[in-house]
């Protein structure tokens, strides 16, 4: 649920409001703002299903914010607070991120009413094949149409009901497999796409880390190494995030934050051992090894140096952000600052990487997946092997010399084994991945740091991604 206070705006205005910020310093055609800015549709749909002897009756809705470029593309989420609002900010935030990073897509996002959590498996599946259906049949499931990814609340499991929903209906569809992405890699998904949000935070904030001027902004110095992060929501997102910096980038986090309340622990917690814990208990209540306190969202407002907002919507809203201390926040999660709060950040300095561009890994990692499908190939079974050949004859050319010299030169011990590994799918991944969100953030930076009048990454983002929206719909005549 968002937790925003009422007096604040909602979840699309404040989308909107934002959007409204970065056009009035653009020079865009009159008119062309607001053809961008508006949702083009919102298809509603409620639908029964019989369960437990007795027919339930679901809510659910698909937005389709910006067709400049089909197919449009967003997740469905599952969560009881779903509703339309919240879709159409979601939809439109899809628009600019495909901009931004460009995946050659419009907007779209889908939502259901629905706690999973009341329903066992079996009824999950009746449930979202049901939805899928719906969508379907009326094209906002399609592979050159339409195509939905996993959200909050969702994940393989349910892409998959949903592309074998959708192959029933069509069955002479060569490139049914493409209508829906974050599909497990057995059922036509790709290698990478589960961790591709959670990686992109992590590739966000090494290119944050690269340039001095963005560290100054924040007040920070050195690199990841030893930083402190508190993270909001250990589930797919958050969980990577955190997983890899902790892992890989030496940052210690110190708090983690779900929906039963928070952990806290300054040496730095364990994030396997936390999601274990979850997964056996349903929460992060009981776990050892940490302070825990029932009120979760409190820990937001603990020193720490980066604070990775990755569950909800509106958390950070004008009625905490006084306390929020952290000098550096990234958006894992969409829309978890509002309009009203991203002002107070502003003006006091503190840096936000924009959700826009924060959480683009995984519509990134979907287009990929989107690609493999239609070319009905894995990346890298072509060139693997012929690669490695041609890395052989180095590496045999680097022995003899290695012979000739004797105690003089011999090749580091591990170089021949790592060097002669052709790249497979996960590595062209994670390639591809990391190329996008640096170019990605380059073009924000420059906005950024180039523009007087452009003080904080957010603007930067929204007039990247709508100088983009806007070419292609001048391409188009519009
Ligand atoms: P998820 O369902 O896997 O995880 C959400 C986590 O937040 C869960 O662990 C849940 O228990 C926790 N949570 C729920 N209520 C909470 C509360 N009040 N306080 C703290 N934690 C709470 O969802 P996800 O896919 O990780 O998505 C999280 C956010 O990231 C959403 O805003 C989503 O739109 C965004 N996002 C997800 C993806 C993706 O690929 N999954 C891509 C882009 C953006």
């Amino acid at each position: 649920m968002s937790a925003a206070p009422t007096n604040e705006p909602t979840f699309r205005e404040s989308v909107d409001l934002m959007f409204n910020r970065a056009v009035s310093i653009m020079d865009l055609p009159p008119g062309l703002e607001e053809k961008i800015r508006v949702c083009n549709a919102t298809y509603t749909v409620r639908f029964g299903v019989r369960l437990r002897g007795r027919i339930q009756t679901f809510t659910g809705y698909r937005s389709v914010h910006s067709e400049h470029m089909e197919p449009v593309k967003g997740g469905i989420r599952f969560a009881p607070s779903v509703n339309q609002d919240e879709v159409e900010a979601l939809a439109a935030l899809m628009t600019y991120k495909c901009a931004l990073v460009e995946a050659p897509f419009g907007g779209s996002k889908g939502g259901l009413c629905i706690d999973p959590r009341e329903f066992d498996a079996h009824e999950m599946e009746q449930i979202t094949r049901r939805f899928a259906y719906e969508l379907a049949k009326r094209d906002l499931i399609h592979p050159a149409q339409n195509v939905p990814a996993p959200d909050m609340g969702t994940g393989e499991r349910e892409m998959a009901w949903i592309a074998d929903q959708y192959a029933r209906m069509n069955t002479t569809d060569i490139n049914a497999r493409a209508c829906v992405t974050g599909k497990p890699l057995n059922a036509g998904g790709i290698a990478g796409r589960v961790e591709a949000t959670g990686r992109g935070v992590q590739y966000a904030l090494r290119e944050f880390f690269r340039d001095k001027r963005d560290m100054e902004q924040a007040g920070m110095t050195g690199s990841l190494d030893g930083k402190t992060v508190i993270v909001q929501g250990l589930g797919n997102v958050g969980y990577h995030a955190a997983k890899f910096l902790s892992e890989e980038d030496g940052c210690r986090i110190t708090g983690i934050i779900e929906h039963d309340g928070a952990l806290f622990n300054e040496e730095g917690l364990s994030i396997d051992a936390v999601r274990e814990w979850i997964v056996k208990h349903g929460g992060v209540t009981g776990f050892p090894d940490a302070a825990h306190t029932a009120e979760g969202a409190a820990v937001l407002e603990e020193e720490c140096d980066i604070l990775i907002p990755a569950a909800l919507e509106g958390v950070i809203n004008l009625g905490n952000v006084h306390r929020i201390k952290a000098s550096l926040i990234i958006e894992a999660a969409n829309g978890p600052i509002t309009a009203g709060a991203d002002d107070v950040l502003r003006n006091k300095g503190t840096v936000i990487i924009p959700d826009m561009y924060a959480n683009a890994g995984g519509v990134t990692v979907s287009y990929f997946e989107w690609v493999k499908n239609l070319s009905h190939i894995r990346f890298g079974r072509m060139q693997r092997r012929q690669e490695e050949a041609r890395h052989e004859l180095i590496v045999s050319e680097l022995e003899r010399l290695d012979e000739m010299l004797g105690d003089r030169w011999s090749m580091t011990p591990d170089f021949k084994q790592k060097y002669l590994r052709g790249a497979g799918e996960l590595e062209l991944v994670r390639s591809g991945l990391d190329d996008t969100m640096r170019i990605a953030y380059q073009s924000m930076r420059e906005v950024w740091h180039e523009r007087e009048d452009v003080t904080d990454l957010r603007t930067a983002a929204y007039i990247v991604a709508i100088e983009k929206v806007a070419a292609a719909y001048r391409a188009k005549g519009l």
